[in-house]
């Protein structure tokens, strides 16, 4: 047979012009199993058709978290609920089925620095690029940033539209900056432009009453927290900070196996109230504005 009538050939320039990839890198192999396994040929084609599919799902998934771009990404896996007791498991993992985004409600966590805001934030928009939604994850300030910068290079109504696209919008750590006037204006236009249109997900170390300070005004702030929360999921993650109470535990496990690594200086060891002191400084130095978890 000439080359050119080739059956194996010409199949691989129809895959390639059918934007087949997967199915051209796998048919040889998937062809001789299936010969050996004596499948019919729907099975066969039912078999690369699937192995296409799944490659293309699972590109499709890549390219949603990339898209999202979480900081880092932390999920349910390895959330310990019970080390956050005030948080209701179960509500939790049904937002993680992604209905209250069908819903364009929204979600604010709010709590102190290291209560697991961030790592529950990244989770949930996780589970929504699982569940084909798109996400983007913004720190307040980096939004901000960008709004500001987009502004200034006349483009902002472009970024605006693909803040549109996305079925659910992250802000995280609103209330560690407090933003210029303009700043604050354009946060307020994105939050307010989702109104019933489009999820937000919010967290923030400052309960709603101080959200004032960075949202500078009355007005401004009732105006937006009117909207914000009227389908909102509410939840308080207060209590000790988790990285705290890690960080105890390693050191009484150093202590408790002969002090070997103990820090300099501390040859009596440390009471544990020096050591709650030197966390919450650590603490409070961890929960600076740019810092990412
Ligand atoms: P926040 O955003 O509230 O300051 P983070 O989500 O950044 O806190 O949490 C700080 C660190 O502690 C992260 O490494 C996070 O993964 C971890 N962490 C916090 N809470 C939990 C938890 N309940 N289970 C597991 N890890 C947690
Ligand atoms: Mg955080």
């Amino acid at each position: 047979m000439s080359k050119i009538n080739d059956p194996w050939l010409l199949l691989k320039t129809n895959l390639k012009q059918l934007r087949l990839p997967t199915m051209l890198a796998e048919f040889e192999k998937l062809s001789r199993e299936a010969a050996t396994a004596d499948e019919d040929y729907p099975q066969y084609l039912l078999r690369l058709t699937e192995i296409e599919l799944a490659t293309r799902q699972s590109n499709a998934l890549k390219a949603r978290i990339k898209q999202a771009a979480f900081p880092v990404e932390k999920d349910f896996d390895t959330f310990d609920f019970a080390a956050a007791a005030s948080l209701p498991k179960q509500k939790i993992l049904e937002l993680a089925r992604c209905g209250w985004i069908d819903q364009r409600e929204n979600v604010c966590l709010i709590g102190s620095a290291g209560t697991g805001k961030t790592h529950l934030a990244t989770s949930l928009g996780l589970a929504a690029c699982r569940q084909g939604r798109r996400v983007r994850f913004f720190t307040a300030a980096s939004l901000v940033t960008l709004l500001e910068e987009k502004q200034k290079q006349y483009q902002l109504d472009r970024f605006l539209s693909t803040l549109d696209r996305a079925d659910l919008l992250i802000c995280d750590e609103l209330g560690y900056l407090s933003f210029s006037r303009a700043g604050a204006e354009l946060l307020f236009q994105v939050f307010a432009d989702r109104y019933e249109r489009g999820s937000l997900l919010i967290t923030s170390n400052l309960p709603f009453s101080e959200w004032v300070q960075v949202f500078q005004g009355e007005r401004m702030t009732a105006a937006l927290l009117d909207r914000l929360t009227h389908h909102c999921h509410i939840f308080e993650m207060n209590g000790e900070s988790y990285r705290f109470r890690e960080s105890m535990k390693s050191k009484q496990t150093e202590s408790s196996s002969g002090g070997q690594k103990r820090p300099s200086g501390s040859s009596k060891g440390r009471s544990a109230k020096n050591l709650r002191q030197i966390a919450r400084k650590k603490t409070e130095t961890n929960s600076e504005p740019k810092e990412r978890q």
